[in-house]
């Protein structure tokens, strides 16, 4: 069973992480709206991050704003995956934390 399916249940806070595929994420913030426990926040992508997206995507993303959405409060999500429903981009996958509580 992948990582994901076995997500669907909720999990106990720090089991799974959210990661967010910043080559598509736009920005549109659906994650900060609906997840329950505020672990994502929209900003300016990181200059490195930036610099690691390909040409397209660096056009795409100055489109949109240069906004993205990361995950600072991680270590709270309860694997709950509302947050990969919400995304019209797709963006959002959960991987088991590599640092569980
Ligand atoms: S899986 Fe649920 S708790 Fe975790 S980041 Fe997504 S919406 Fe938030």
């Amino acid at each position: 069973m992948s990582a994901v399916a076995e997500a669907s249940c909720k999990q106990a806070p720090g089991q799974f992480v959210p990661v967010i595929n910043l080559g598509r994420c736009e920005g549109k913030g659906e994650c900060v709206s609906i997840c329950p426990e505020q672990v994502f926040e929209l900003r300016r992508i990181d200059p490195t991050d930036f610099g690691r997206l390909g040409a397209l995507q660096k056009i795409k993303l100055r489109i949109h704003g240069m906004k993205v959405a990361y995950s600072p409060n991680a270590q709270a999500c309860l694997a709950c995956a509302q947050c990969i429903t919400a995304c019209p981009e797709e963006a959002i996958t959960l991987a088991r934390s590599h640092h569980p509580s």
